[in-house]
């Protein structure tokens, strides 16, 4: 049985400061949502607040990327290790974001799903196609491809995938849920044939996702969750998001 999975994705949003006042509103919201795993990944910079006070609360924490190196001379970059060490259990990759303004490969990305995993993390990998490519019918060789070379020799017991098409995220414009449904449906099979118990692998929907349109996402077989951007940085919406049903 998968257990539905709602994450937050706050990109380059909110203070330590902020992240304290989101938690102290949000926490009381979600208490005794225990049929929920419940994700947060703030910026890295409030992954130290944000894991001190979600001690005891069950609510999970995530970061938005890591590198593939243990250590080294590489400015800028954030280890698997320091994650973990910030108490974090999982981390995003390929989100679409990283691919398309810091040019992260499948080849990358795949490095970077191993080192995660081989540090103790799990991962939440996003895929997905941008208008174009669905409006010339490329979708399933786009999203086909990128978990063949993403996932290439990955645990996938400890992989959450997220299908997040790139023109519904951040525009308002969410996939219906049987455009969802459709692309789910299609990574359960792939995800099968490349090695995974593709049942048991939770594959969770980004974009535009909203208290208003949750529930009918939600309601589709092959969905089970969501990663939410611009909605999840108010402590209602996300609350309302959690508790969907
Ligand atoms: C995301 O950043 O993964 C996302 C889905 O954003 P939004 O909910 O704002 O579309």
């Amino acid at each position: 049985m998968r257990k539905p999975v709602i994450a937050a994705n706050w990109k380059m949003f909110k203070t330590t400061a902020e992240t304290s006042q989101f938690l102290e509103v949000f926490l009381p919201l979600v208490k005794g949502c225990h049929d929920v795993e419940i994700l947060l990944a703030p910026p890295f910079t409030s992954l130290a607040v944000a894991s001190e006070m979600l001690k005891v609360s069950g609510v999970r924490l995530c970061a938005q990327d890591a590198f593939y190196e243990k250590e080294g001379a590489f400015t800028g970059e954030i280890s698997v290790n320091m994650i973990v060490d910030c108490g974090c259990s999982h981390v995003i990759l390929g989100h679409s974001e990283r691919r398309q303004y810091f040019k992260e490969t499948d080849e990358i990305l795949n490095k970077k799903v191993r080192a995660a995993i081989g540090g103790g993390l799990e991962v939440i990998f996003c895929v997905g196609e941008t208008l174009e490519e669905r409006e010339t019918g490329k979708t399933f060789d786009i999203v086909g491809r990128e978990l063949e070379i993403g996932l290439q020799g990955a645990d996938y017991s400890k992989i959450t995938i997220a299908y997040e098409p790139v023109w519904a995220i951040g525009t308002g414009k969410t996939a219906t849920p049987g455009q969802s449904q459709e692309v789910h449906s299609f990574i359960r099979k792939k995800i099968g044939e490349l090695g995974a118990v593709s049942k048991e692998t939770g594959i969770i929907y980004g974009g535009s996702v909203k208290p208003a349109n949750i529930k009918s996402l939600m309601e589709e077989k092959d969905i089970d969750g969501a990663l939410v951007g611009g909605a999840s940085l108010d402590p209602v919406s996300f609350s309302q998001i959690v508790k969907y049903n």
